[in-house]
């Protein structure tokens, strides 16, 4: 019982975790060093994928590699890595299938904390700078009206320097 627990703590640890990783990896990486690759997402998409879809191979990678540490090494690793994929299942539904619409169906539905998430993915694209970005987050996000004043201000404090 114990373990089944302890087990669940440690998917859902890792699940939490990742979004953390995954802000800090869009904010310092993407937004950063690596905007080389990403800047094809904020850009309208020429064919079925772009540059940025290389993402995916790295949040992938250390998962699989969980996995199979968790069954053949270590048993602990296993609910680490799972808790990772089932992020990556989450953000890739999330992100690409209901913001971006590459699957092939429309999400309608009123959830409130959907249409906060999506609403706050939009504001994340309203620039299209590596600069001007604000809401980094995928499945958590601060009140919409937040971060949009947010996203303005920032705007007109890169304009100011941009025109100093
Ligand atoms: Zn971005
Ligand atoms: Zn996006």
């Amino acid at each position: 019982m114990i373990d089944t627990l302890l087990f669940l703590l440690l998917f859902l640890l890792a699940f939490a975790g990742m979004e953390g990783v995954a802000w800090l990896t869009h904010k310092y990486v993407m937004h950063g060093w690596l905007w080389c690759l990403h800047a094809s997402h904020h850009s309208p998409r020429q064919g079925p994928f772009e540059k940025n879809d290389l993402f995916a191979f790295y949040f992938a990678l250390p998962s699989i590699l969980l996995i199979w540490l968790g069954v053949n090494v270590n048993e602990w690793c296993l609910p680490i890595g799972l808790g990772m994929t089932a992020y990556g299942f989450c953000y890739f539904a999330f992100h690409d299938g209901i913001v971006h619409r590459r699957l092939p169906f429309r999400y309608r539905g009123k959830n409130p904390y959907m249409r906060r998430i999506i609403q706050a993915h939009y504001v994340h694209h309203a620039t299209t700078t590596k600069e001007g970005a604000v809401s980094f987050g995928f499945l958590y996000a601060r009140p919409v009206a937040e971060l949009d004043a947010e996203r303005r201000a920032l705007e007109n404090r890169v304009n100011a320097g941009g025109a100093a």
